[in-house]
């Protein structure tokens, strides 16, 4: 049976598809820029639209902001049960999948009865898979059928990052600070290490709470999810609602002061020593390289 999947333009996309493609095809595809500004309700109502017209048997999105604000409304609109973030699902009648709670540091077996079941995945929880490409959905004749109401809300503008730079998101490369930075301005060197190597900084709760850093640079179960080649990880001592953010990573490099943190069982490498010294000794190596 037809399969309809809401799709971003991102990495996270493409995972989804893995899954997707498990529950039938054809796969179809609404683009999530079709209605510009992004207004999720907008695109709730026509993913609706769309799915009673094509009488899929499942609809599909990536478990981010977007894909989860969307899928939410989407089934507050139709009343069909939503899973959000799963990592397997089987189809059939009930539809069984597994799905992270807690920021993913806990996996429920849950059933889906519907005659239709709303899914998210996670980004980088599972590898894209070559297999039958989504065909799009002609959304024309839908935009002309969405409501006023729809579109109450919708973004407004867009500010840019405090820096600039690359993304935290899509970095190759996180330098993060916590606690152990000790203050706003000791993030010089976190910086200076995260420029060197083409990355982005983030940061621990701890951080955006004492006014450090932006909530934007947040890592962790409340923050950014993040999946770099290599995560260096300053001061930071590894509680779990962190690592839900940062367990995606290739590499983690921990540095702390203390052998026994709990960042350190994580940890793909680590150096035991004060950040302050040892961060600037990094920096100053690589320097050397170039
Ligand atoms: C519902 C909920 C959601 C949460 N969401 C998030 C989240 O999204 N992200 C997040 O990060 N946290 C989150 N937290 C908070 C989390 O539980 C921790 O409190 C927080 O991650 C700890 O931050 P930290 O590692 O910077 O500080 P600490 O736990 O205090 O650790 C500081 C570390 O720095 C080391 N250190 C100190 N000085 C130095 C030095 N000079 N050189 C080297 N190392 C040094 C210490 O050994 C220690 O390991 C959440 C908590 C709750 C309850």
């Amino acid at each position: 049976m037809t399969v309809l999947v809401l799709m971003e333009g991102n990495e996270a996309s493409l995972q989804t598809l893995t899954l997707a493609r498990k529950f039938g095809e054809p796969l179809r595809a609404v683009h999530m820029e079709a209605v510009q500004p992004f207004a999720p309700d907008a695109i709730a109502a026509i993913m609706a639209m769309v799915a009673d017209d094509l009488d899929v048997s499942s609809v599909f999105a990536a478990g981010t902001d977007r894909g989860n604000d969307v899928m939410a409304r989407l089934a507050a609109r139709t009343g069909l049960p939503f899973a959000a973030n799963c990592i397997a699902a089987e189809p059939g009648d009930p539809v069984t999948v597994v799905r992270q709670r807690w920021g993913g540091s806990l996996l429920e077996d849950a059933l889906l009865r519907a005659h239709r079941a709303l899914i998210t995945v996670p980004p980088y929880a599972l590898r894209e898979t070559d297999g039958p490409a989504p065909i799009d959905v002609d959304v024309k004749p839908y935009l002309t059928r969405i409501e006023p109401a729809d579109l109450q809300v919708q973004v407004a503008g867009h500010v840019a990052a405090a820096g600039g730079g690359v993304s935290l998101a899509e970095a190759k490369v996180v330098v993060s600070g916590g606690r152990g930075v000790g203050s706003k301005e000791g993030f010089a060197i976190i910086e200076e290490l995260a420029g060197l190597l083409g990355g982005a900084v983030g940061c621990s709760r701890v951080v955006t709470s004492a006014g450090w850093r932006p909530h934007s640079d947040q890592v962790g179960q409340t923050g950014t999810k993040i999946a770099p080649d290599l995560y260096i990880a300053c001061g930071i001592s590894g509680a779990t609602q962190h690592m839900a953010g940062c367990k995606g990573a290739k590499r983690i490099l921990a540095i702390n002061a203390d052998a026994e943190a709990p960042i350190m069982q994580n940890a793909d490498y680590a150096v035991v020593g004060d950040l302050k010294e040892i961060v600037p000794a990094i920096s100053a190596e690589i320097r050397k390289l170039k």
